[in-house]
C-alpha cells in the first residue's frame, strides 16, 4: 500500500445548498444585475470579479469573473474586438490574483453546460486559488499529443494521453503574447468542443494553468463521465488515426492560418 495520502478538498453542503442554480433549478439569474458589491475585486464596464457569495470548498479562494451583463454572451461567439477585451480583463485579474498572499497556487476553470458541473448559465468562469498545499495540479503528460498547430509563441496539442478523456484539446501560450494572437485560437478549441457531440446541449470546461513563463489552457468537451473513470480511473482515447483527423479537422476549421 502507498504511504502517500491522497489530496482531499472539504465541500461544504451547507452553503452549496443555499447556491443559486438556474441550470438544472429554476432560480432567476443573479449575475443579470450583480448587486453584491462588497464582493466587488475589480470592473471593466459591465465585466466584474468579484468574490464567489457561495465559498463551498474550504481549502480554495473562489473567485468569479462575470464576462458580461448579458445573459446569452458566449465568448466564442463574440467578435475579435470583444473576446480580446475580456481575455485582457481576465488576464489582469488572473495577474493579480497570482499576487495574492494566502494563494499558494492559482487556476483558471470555466464551466459552460449542463453536463460541466455549471449551476448558472449566465456567462462567467472562475479564478481559484489554493490555501494549502494540494501538490502539482497536473503531469506533463496531460498537454502532450498530436500538434495542431506550433509557432515561437503558441503551442496545440489534441491529447494522446488525456486526464479523463475522450478529446481534450491543449493549448499553451507564453505569458509575453499579445491577447489578440491566441484568444481566436483558444475559441476555436471551444467551438469545436461545443459542436462535437450535441450542439443543442453544448457543455464543456476550459482548464488553466500557469506554468513557468507560459499559460497552458485545456478545452474539454463534456458528456455524462466515463464509468470507467469513476471507478478505475481507467481514461480512453481514440485510435492516433481519429485524433490525426481530429487535427486535421481543427487546422482546416476551426483555427487561424
Ligand atoms: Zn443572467
Amino acid at each position: 500500500m502507498s504511504d502517500l495520502k491522497k489530496v482531499m478538498l472539504t465541500f461544504d453542503p451547507m452553503i452549496s445548498s443555499k447556491k443559486p442554480n438556474d441550470v438544472v433549478g429554476e432560480s432567476s439569474c443573479p449575475f443579470c444585475s450583480y448587486t453584491d458589491m462588497e464582493n466587488l475585486i475589480k470592473e471593466d464596464g459591465s465585466r466584474l470579479w468579484v468574490n464567489n457569495k457561495y465559498p463551498t470548498i474550504k481549502e480554495v479562494n473562489q473567485t468569479v469573473i462575470i464576462e458580461s451583463d448579458a445573459h446569452d454572451f458566449r465568448m466564442y461567439e463574440a467578435e475579435s474586438c470583444e473576446l480580446n477585451q475580456l481575455f485582457k480583463f481576465i488576464m489582469s485579474c488572473w495577474r493579480q490574483f497570482d499576487e495574492w498572499p494566502s494563494n499558494l497556487q492559482t487556476v483558471f476553470l470555466k464551466n459552460q453546460g449542463i453536463h460541466s458541473g455549471s449551476s448558472l448559465n449566465h456567462p462567467h468562469l472562475q479564478l481559484l486559488g489554493f490555501k494549502e498545499d494540494v501538490g502539482s495540479l497536473y503531469m506533463p503528460s496531460d498537454f502532450e499529443g498530436i500538434v495542431v498547430k506550433e509557432t515561437d509563441q503558441l503551442f496545440i496539442t489534441v491529447s494522446t494521453q488525456p486526464i479523463c478523456g475522450y478529446i481534450e484539446l491543449n493549448l499553451r501560450v507564453h505569458q509575453d503574447a499579445a491577447i489578440n494572437s491566441w484568444t481566436n485560437d483558444l475559441m476555436g478549441l471551444v467551438r469545436f468542443a461545443v459542436g462535437y457531440r450535441d450542439p443543442s446541449h453544448p457543455s464543456y470546461n476550459i482548464f488553466g494553468w500557469k506554468i513557468d513563463e507560459y499559460y497552458q489552457f485545456k478545452v474539454v468537451p463534456r458528456f455524462v463521465t466515463s464509468a470507467y473513470y469513476i471507478g478505475f480511473r481507467l481514461s480512453q482515447v481514440f485510435s492516433t488515426d481519429q485524433l490525426i483527423q481530429i487535427a486535421e479537422d481543427l487546422k482546416l476549421n476551426y483555427l487561424s492560418s
